[in-house]
Order: structure tokens, then C-alpha cells, then sequence
């Protein structure tokens, strides 16, 4: 594997839209904080699954 992902620690889900993506520790406070960039609903860190490395 060759993926230049290495910030990439918790994968997202978003309850409202469904959509999931992996986001580093900065983008996970960002989303606790804004909300879903896709929908814009609030999301709590029960969103947010760890992401083995
Ligand atoms: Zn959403």
C-alpha cells in the first residue's frame, strides 16, 4: 500500500447525509465544531470511528 494519507485518523459518518470520509485530528475538531461539510447538520463525536492505522 502506497497511500499518502497520514493524517488521517478517525473515520467520519455523517448521520444526517450519510456520507463518510477519513479526516485527521484538526478536520475532526472542525467538523465537532461547524458541522457536516456536506450537509451542514451538527455532529457529535459518536461520528467519528477511530481509524487503525
Ligand atoms: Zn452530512
Amino acid at each position: 500500500m502506497s497511500a499518502m494519507s497520514p493524517t488521517d485518523d478517525y473515520e467520519f459518518t455523517c448521520p444526517q447525509c450519510g456520507e463518510g470520509f477519513a479526516v485527521n485530528g484538526g478536520m475532526r475538531a472542525a467538523v465537532l465544531e461547524r458541522g457536516c461539510p456536506i450537509c451542514g447538520s451538527p455532529a457529535s463525536t459518536d461520528a467519528f470511528d477511530p481509524c487503525p492505522a
